[in-house]
């Protein structure tokens, strides 16, 4: 049976506040659409990998979804090397994650098929209000800028490998 795996980027699998540390912020747009040759591999949560792998023998298809200026998303998304791990990376510049995984999976699938891990409260509970029955993963990395934020009633990760035993 497929299922399938909807998975934030900026501060779920890529440590995003290291990497904006690193960069001058009043610049940081026009540094990164310049970007061509960026290695972003260092940023990347190093439970990431191993954490798509699971997904992948769980019976997942894994699916990046990321909020914000494509360009800038893509960028960093492409000089992170992830791309491939993924059977699509969606962009969403408006609206909400919920909306736009409803459309994508057009009511076809069972809801209990589909997990979701996010960062933040707002795109968590979007999705559960589209999809009840998804398995959603508010995400809270040590450290991270919006970490201990108002999240009640939500199930809370510190870690992808803290979600395997849920999958
Ligand atoms: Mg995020």
């Amino acid at each position: 049976m497929v299922k399938y795996l909807f998975i934030d980027f900026d501060r779920t699998i890529f440590d995003t506040d290291s990497f904006y540390n690193h960069l001058e912020q009043a610049v940081l747009v026009d540094q990164i659409k310049d970007a061509s040759d960026l290695n972003l591999a260092a940023f990347v949560y190093p439970d990431t990998i191993s954490f798509i792998w699971n997904a992948r023998q769980a019976g997942y298809l894994p699916y990046l979804i990321t909020y914000g200026d494509r360009t800038v998303q893509q960028t960093k998304v492409r000089m992170s090397g992830l791309e491939s791990l993924f059977v699509n990376v969606f962009y969403v510049e408006q609206g909400s994650k919920g909306d736009f995984i409803r459309a994508f999976l057009n009511s076809f699938v069972s809801c209990e098929d589909i997990a979701f891990i996010d960062d933040l409260p707002e795109h968590i509970n979007g999705v559960r209000t589209r999809i009840p029955q998804s398995k959603t993963f508010l995400i809270c990395r040590p450290g991270a800028k919006r970490a201990g934020q108002q999240c009640d009633g939500l199930q809370i990760v510190e870690s992808l490998s803290a979600v395997i035993p849920f999958l």
